[in-house]
Formats: structure tokens, sequence, C-alpha cells
């Protein structure tokens, strides 16, 4: 049994009782909650309370990404309006998404993808002039953009498993001094569970931990009951606020820090790709800045020429012990209970949902896996 590298996903750290500063201290308020769903569910109540003479709000995400945005816009009774991304881009059109604001619109969530956040600064002049809430989707980034440029009105940061800080779940929600005086009443309203740290929490650590080495990653992936990596759409039901112990925080953050930034490897060593139809999914193909982010990403995106490329690829990556895959595989309006949404052009995001494929950065990532994921590429350009 050789075992498989697992695509995603950090250790869940030690606590520590050391306080560090929260990056977005000096401009948000933090209010931990149940998870990123529950953050992104009061940033969407938040921005319907602010406008209450609408009766059938709507709130816009990009057309393609995680279906718990759909679940989180759901539950507080409002409209999603899937608006097309870029071309080989994860993120919004911005030409579409100003046709697609309506009388109904509420808010604007600005995405991030895999490490990269949305380019916050044309999301905020949009969102001004038609008075929009801005939320900063930061689930799958760390920090949040927002923390330096406090552009966005609430922010939601998750500490689930397979996100940049794993907790064993939880995440927090965000909010600027205005938005938090405004809403405090309706936020605090919101039920609040503990989380103990005892016994039974460092025997879950130690589990958790031990599935993600190679050997029993490879059994876990085998078991189908369990579902890793399937992409689903669940509805989502109660939300709740959450007494998260600060320590689990800082210790998170600390071991965050310190990974290595395996993007800067991929950077260099499969731009090679680029010439045969590929696209590396980095800050400068993006257009948002042109230096690489100087923190470890979540995954590395790549764009394959096209669907069936991507299929032999993540196929012969997996083949050879890694976990190589195609994230959600589908656009939102193409996953099954994403119903009843707004859309406004869906072609950019099909395709790449087509030929994407992700490469794992985490910190159990080596130099043989690099050299092996390199290598098993070369067979994919002509
Ligand atoms: C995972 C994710 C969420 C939801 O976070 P949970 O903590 O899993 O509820 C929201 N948005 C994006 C972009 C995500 O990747």
């Amino acid at each position: 049994m050789r075992g498989k590298l697992r695509p995603v996903g950090s250790k869940v750290a030690l606590p520590s009782s050391v306080p560090i500063s929260l990056p977005w201290e000096e401009h948000y308020h933090t209010e931990f909650c149940a998870s990123g769903t529950d953050a992104l569910a009061i940033s969407v109540g938040i921005a319907i309370s602010r406008k209450p003479a609408i009766v059938r709000p709507e709130v816009i995400i990009p057309a393609y990404g995680c279906p718990d945005l759909v679940s989180a816009i759901f539950s507080q009774g409002a409209k999603p309006v899937l608006v097309d991304v870029l071309r080989e881009s994860p993120f919004l059109d911005d030409h579409l998404l100003r046709e697609s604001v309506s009388e109904s619109t509420v808010a604007v969530v600005a995405v991030g993808f895999l490490g990269i956040p949305d380019r916050l600064g044309v999301l905020y002049q949009i969102c001004r002039k038609h008075n929009l809430l801005l939320i900063e989707d930061s689930a799958q980034c760390f920090p949040p953009a927002s923390s330096t440029e406090p552009l966005a009105d609430c922010i939601v940061v998750s500490f689930g498993r397979g996100k940049p800080i794993n907790l064993l779940g939880g995440g927090a929600l965000l909010c600027s001094n205005k938005v938090l005086e405004d809403n405090w009443t309706k936020i605090e309203s919101y039920p609040k569970l503990t989380c103990n740290v005892g016994v039974f929490w460092y025997l879950k650590r130690m589990v958790f931990n031990l599935l993600l080495t190679r050997k029993l990653f490879a059994i876990l992936e085998q078991l189908p009951l369990l579902g890793v990596g399937h992409t689903k759409f669940r509805p989502h039901k109660a939300t709740f606020r959450y007494q998260l112990p600060q320590d689990l925080v800082f210790g998170g953050i600390k071991e965050y820090i310190r990974r290595p930034l395996i993007h800067r490897w991929y950077d260099k060593h499969l731009e090679f790709l680029e010439q045969s139809g590929w696209r590396l999914l980095n800050e400068k193909n993006l257009g948002v800045g042109s230096s690489g982010t100087s923190f470890p990403m979540l995954r590395y995106g790549i764009l394959a020429p096209n669907i069936s490329v991507r299929n032999e690829a993540v196929k012969a990556l997996n083949s050879a012990g890694i976990g190589a895959n195609a994230l959600y595989g589908l656009a939102l309006h193409a996953i099954n209970g994403v119903e009843s949404v707004r859309i406004n052009g869906n072609a950019e995001a099909d395709d790449f949902a087509s030929r994407l494929l992700t490469l794992p950065c985490h910190e159990d990532v080596t130099e043989p896996d690099l050299n092996q994921i390199a290598s098993v590429l070369t067979r994919f350009v002509q």
C-alpha cells in the first residue's frame, strides 16, 4: 500500500495561550460563528435588514463557486443571482455584475479562490454606487484582503476542515464598526454554541490528524460512504454564533504562517505548461497583483486545455499517489439542488469548471512530490 498525498487540508494545530493580534483587529469586530456558512448567513441577514422594503432580496455571487454560498443565501430567504466569471478566472465579470444589479439587490459576495481574493477595489466601487453590502468571503483565503485595505463591510472566515486554518470547525464574521453599530441587536439574537477543548477535543484532533497521513488517507478515500471530495448541495438549517476559545485561533494562525509557500514552486516549475494551452491560476494571470501572495495558498489551480486532458491528468496524478482533483466539477447552476436562482451568464463558469485541476499546497507536500507532479504533467504537453 503506497498511500496517497491528500489534495487539501492541514493538520489541526495545538492551542496556544500566547496571544497574537488578529490581522483585521484594527478595522473589524470579530464574532465567531459555528461555520463559515453561518457567518455568511448572518452577513446576508444584515444585508436584508438594511433594506426592509425589498420583498424578494437578491444576493449576487459568482457563477462558479462553493454550493454553501447558495445554501447560506437561501437560509435567509434571499435569492442567489449567479453572475458569470471572467474568462479563465473564478472572479466576477464586473460588466455583467453592473448589469445584474436590480432594485432588489442587497449584497455582492466577493469570493476568494484557493488563497487569492477577488478584486475588492472594483467591487467596492459598484457596491458604493448602488448602496449594496460588500461581503468578502475569505473562507479559502487567510488573512482576508480587507485586513489590510478595509473595503468589505463584512468578512467571512472559515475554520473548517479543508480550509486554510483547520480548527475542526467554526468560522468568524468580521464586521466593520458601522455594520456592528447598526446591527448588533440582530447579530446578538443568534444563539451561541460552545466549544469545549477537553480530552475529547484532543482525541478528535489526534484522529483527524492521523487520517491526513498518506496511508490512512488512501484508505479513507476508498470508503464511498464518507463521500470524501464530493460536491453536494446541503440546505443550511439553523444559524449559530460560536464560543470559540481564542487559544485555538492563536495556535492555528501561528502554525499557518510557518507553512512553506508551495505555490511559489508551482509558479516557477509549471510555467512550461502555458506553451501548450494550459493556464496557471496565480495572482499574475488573474490580474490581482503580480508578486504572488506571501501567505500559503489552500491549493494551486491550473486550467487544462480542455476537459478530456483535465480528466486524464487527474487520473494520472492520482495513479502516481498525488491527490489532484477538479474541485467542484460543475458550475453552480448545474449542481443538484441549486434551483430558483437568477442567472446572468454561465458559459465561462462552465468552461472553468470543466478545465480546472487543483494541486496540493499543504505542509506535507515534499520536494519529491513536486518533482513527481511536474513529471506527470510533462506527459500532457504537445
Ligand atoms: C468552505 C466555504 C464556505 C463555507 O465554510 P464552512 O466553514 O465549511 O461552512 C463558504 N465559502 C467558501 C468560498 C468556501 O470555500
